[in-house]
């Protein structure tokens, strides 16, 4: 089998280590240095556009930040649309968007060209370790068909429905995520306020109804030590809450914490920048709040 993998971003990379090896792998990268040398670390060919790495393939995979630019990849002389071969499988790992989703596969189908929105959850670490959770929007047999190869890098492999619902599903997550990261700053930002040792709290939380992955993780991970990694872009989490966002306006569901939570993270984001991580906007509510959570 010959996959194409395009994408190669701070998890892209890592998934697409592991298809390298275990079958034909060609990438592609805007930046074509990132591809260089990734090609040069694995076993992997190296397309100059994503017309090229499409041309051979029997699957391909994108993994960029939003829907927009797997649409604009599709697009134009050097794209991928113009490369894809009749009965080809397309697997968008991209958190992206249903409504595009559908588009992109409604588009796809006229090439005779099968397509899933694949999106991951499970962050930079579930990718090198391959134990990634995938959410899978599409018809049942492209399904069976993405499940060989979802598996190289995804542990749990989850059929959610028709195209469209993986993106949602994820988008879901992710807004839950956002809320929570937000209210679990708040809470440590008081209490640690009102006098309480930050460890204390965290780990009075963590044995109590409060936890979440947040605060069993991320906190005692980031925040108590004070070590800020780079693995998920802050404007990429604001993104999703978005896309959860016109979710729910779509079907009906008021969504008040929703609109809050993609406010705060906005705000966030202009006041840190586009490189910054998730996991800083609790440094930037302790920033609000003149305070500090550090073990
Ligand atoms: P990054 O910002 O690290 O990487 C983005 C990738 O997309 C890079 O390879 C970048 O190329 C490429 N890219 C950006 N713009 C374009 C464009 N216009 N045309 C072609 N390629 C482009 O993002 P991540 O890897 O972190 O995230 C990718 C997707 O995965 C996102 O939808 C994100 O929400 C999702 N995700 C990320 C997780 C994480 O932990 N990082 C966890 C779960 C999901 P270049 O090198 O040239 O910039």
């Amino acid at each position: 089998m010959r996959i194409a993998f395009l994408g190669l971003g701070a998890i892209g990379a890592p998934m697409a280590a592991h298809l390298a090896g275990r079958w034909h792998l060609t990438v592609y990268n805007r930046t074509a240095r990132t591809a260089a040398e990734f090609a040069t670390r694995h076993s992997a060919a190296v397309a100059a556009a994503p017309r090229e790495a499409a041309e051979e393939a029997d699957v391909v995979i994108t993994c960029v930040p939003t829907s927009r630019e797997v649409e604009a990849m599709l697009d134009g002389p050097e794209g991928l649309a113009a490369g894809l071969r009749r009965g080809a499988l397309f697997l968008d790992c991209t958190s992206g968007d249903p409504a595009s989703s559908r588009r992109i596969a409604a588009r796809l189908a006229q090439q005779d060209v099968a397509f899933a929105d694949a999106p991951v959850s499970g962050g930079t670490n579930g990718a090198e370790a391959g134990t990634l959770t995938i959410m899978v929007g599409g018809a049942p047999d492209t399904f069976r068909r993405a499940h060989p190869v979802l598996s190289a890098f995804g542990s749990r492999i989850e059929h959610m429905g028709p195209v469209g619902t993986g993106h949602a599903m994820k988008a879901i997550n992710n807004a839950l995520l956002a809320v929570n990261i937000l209210a679990v700053g708040e809470g440590l930002a008081a209490l640690v306020k009102a006098g309480v040792a930050p460890r204390t709290a965290v780990e009075v939380l963590n044995a109590s109804s409060g936890r979440s992955f947040v605060s069993e993780s991320l906190v005692p991970e980031r925040v108590l030590t004070g070590q800020w990694p780079r693995t998920f872009r802050l404007a990429l989490l604001e993104k999703d809450v978005g896309i959860a966002r016109s979710l729910l306006g779509d079907v009906g569901v008021p969504g008040p914490v929703l609109e809050l939570a993609g406010e705060r993270l906005a705000r966030a984001r202009s006041e840190l920048g586009d490189e910054a991580d998730y996991i800083e906007a609790i440094r930037w509510i302790e920033h609000q709040a003149d305070v500090q959570i550090r073990g």
